[in-house]
């Protein structure tokens, strides 16, 4: 019927034609493709498939690179770590002994990352100590980070920051190095640092395991070599690798709304090269890179994998951890921020998404999840292991059961971003999460439970894995 419409002819007439192919149909009847446009043929009309690609699959060149592409990258590497510990002086005193000849004196810029040379190779630093930045990339998809430097004060040992830390980059997957600081104290005990990290799955190479420690002093300068000739040897093990003949894809590291230049952006570039004059689209933010600075806040004209740069001429301020394309159409780029902006909305008034214990068992049915991924909070560090024992036992052939950090005090604000990151559920024991904790749990939708008694908490997540389990045939 509605194509006898399209072809402005009576029914009776494409049902007869029809029948002359040997297909007895109806008026209601569907056809497939091949014979209506045999059908259109016979009237003398022409025939076009419809095909549905998505805004992405027009926009985006496809994302495997063939293994003869790929060249070797620098590393991206993260520090982390206690507060006091000296993120910052490391971070600092790498800068300030590695710039290179040209650059020295120069003003180095905080774009929120920055490259040194060490024994002729490339390392990209992410300026933004903590891991607060590491995790809200991650919530979004994006893996930037290769290398965590774990930084331990050696006068000071393990605090609970540094198991955050621990559990934080194991959580993403990236290589772990020790950098023990502080080493010019008189109080310094780096084989007290060591031991404790063995209680933390992080056996020292000094010891028969595949952590690399390294002592360092922040202050003296001393080891901070020895710490970038690590990293460099972790980094050709790793064989990082990053195709750099394509268009730019990458992920905001910063961004902030510059008065005179309007929407600011340090992105690092992860494959590809980009250029200046590139239609860029990062998260809901379109446009065209305007210039294009480097960290020693040199105006460049392309980037290539691992770089950090500073770009403006985007129509809006993305959110750090954003990720970014370079697309060869500007309007439909357009489109599909439309569209972003639309779903993030639409996101925003849904909750299914996160995982709770309620939602456990739908997400399973639907084969979305197969592992339950849990914070533990306590008061004291005895009831925090025997939860985690407890719960971590309830695993079985369907479901398993994993606590990905726990640790002693109140619910904070890096516990619901690992949460977040990791999309894991939290549950307290004699704890309350603190404003800050509960503010953003609210906002990203992430699962607390409080309870007094362990017993309280083992039946609900046994409740909640019951109706996990698959049907039996
Ligand atoms: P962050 O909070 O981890 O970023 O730590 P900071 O880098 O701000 O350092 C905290 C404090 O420790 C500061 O007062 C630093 O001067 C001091 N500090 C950092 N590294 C060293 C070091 O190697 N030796 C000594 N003696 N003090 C250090």
């Amino acid at each position: 019927g509605e194509l006898a419409t399209r072809l402005k002819q009576t029914a009776a007439n494409v049902i007869k034609k029809l029948m002359g192919l040997g297909v007895m149909a109806s008026v209601s009847e569907v056809i497939d493709f091949d014979t209506a446009s045999l059908i259109a043929d016979e009237f003398g009309a022409k025939v076009e498939k419809e095909v549905h690609v998505s805004i992405e699959e027009r926009l985006f060149e496809q994302d495997e690179d063939p293994e003869e592409s790929l060249q070797e990258r620098p590393p991206v590497v993260v520090v982390m770590g206690h507060v006091d510990h000296g993120k910052t002086s490391i971070l600092d005193a790498i800068r300030k002994s590695h710039v290179t000849a040209g650059e020295a004196g120069g003003i180095t810029q905080h774009i929120g990352a920055y490259q040194v040379v060490a024994d002729g190779k490339v390392i990209t630093f992410l300026d933004t100590p903590g891991h607060e930045a590491f995790t809200s990339m991650r919530a979004r998809g994006a893996n930037l980070t290769d290398i965590a430097v774990l930084v331990v004060a050696a006068d000071d040992g393990i605090m609970p920051q540094t198991v955050e830390s621990i559990n934080h980059a194991k959580a993403a997957g990236v290589s772990i190095i020790v950098a023990i600081n502080k080493m010019d104290k008189p109080t310094a005990n780096p084989d007290r640092v060591m031991e404790q990290l063995t209680q933390y799955e992080l056996v020292p190479e000094q010891w028969g395991g595949d952590v690399i420690c390294v002592p360092v002093s922040a202050l003296t300068g001393a080891g901070i070599h020895d710490l970038l000739e690590n990293i460099n040897l972790v980094a050709e093990v790793k064989e990082l690798k990053a195709n750099p003949d394509r268009r730019a894809k990458g992920a905001v590291i910063e961004a902030r709304l510059d008065k005179g230049q309007g929407p600011v952006a340090t992105i690092l570039v992860q494959k590809g090269t980009l250029h200046k004059g590139d239609c860029v689209i990062a998260g809901t933010a379109v446009g065209r890179v305007r210039t294009m600075k480097n960290d020693k806040g040199q105006f460049i004209e392309e980037a290539g994998p691992s770089t950090p740069v500073e770009i403006t001429g985007l129509t809006e301020v993305p959110s750090a951890g954003d990720l970014f394309d370079a697309v060869a159409d500007e309007k439909l780029a357009r489109e599909l921020a439309d569209k972003r902006a639309a779903e993030e909305k639409e996101r925003q008034f849904s909750s299914y998404q996160k995982v709770t214990l309620d939602n456990l068992f739908s997400q399973i049915a639907e084969g979305e999840r197969k592992q339950l991924d849990i914070i533990v909070k306590a008061d004291v560090q005895g009831s925090a292991e025997a939860v985690k024992q407890s719960l971590e036992k309830l695993s079985n052939d369907e479901v398993r059961v994993k606590v990905i950090h726990a640790g002693v005090g109140a619910i904070n604000k890096s516990d619901v971003m690992l949460a977040n990151a990791g999309n894991a559920i939290i549950i307290g024991f004699n704890v309350r999460p603190d404003p800050v904790a509960k503010e953003e749990a609210a906002q990203c939708e992430v699962e607390m439970r409080m309870y007094r008694v362990i017993y309280d908490a083992i039946n609900d997540v046994t409740d909640a894995m019951k109706g996990m389990l698959a049907p039996k045939i």
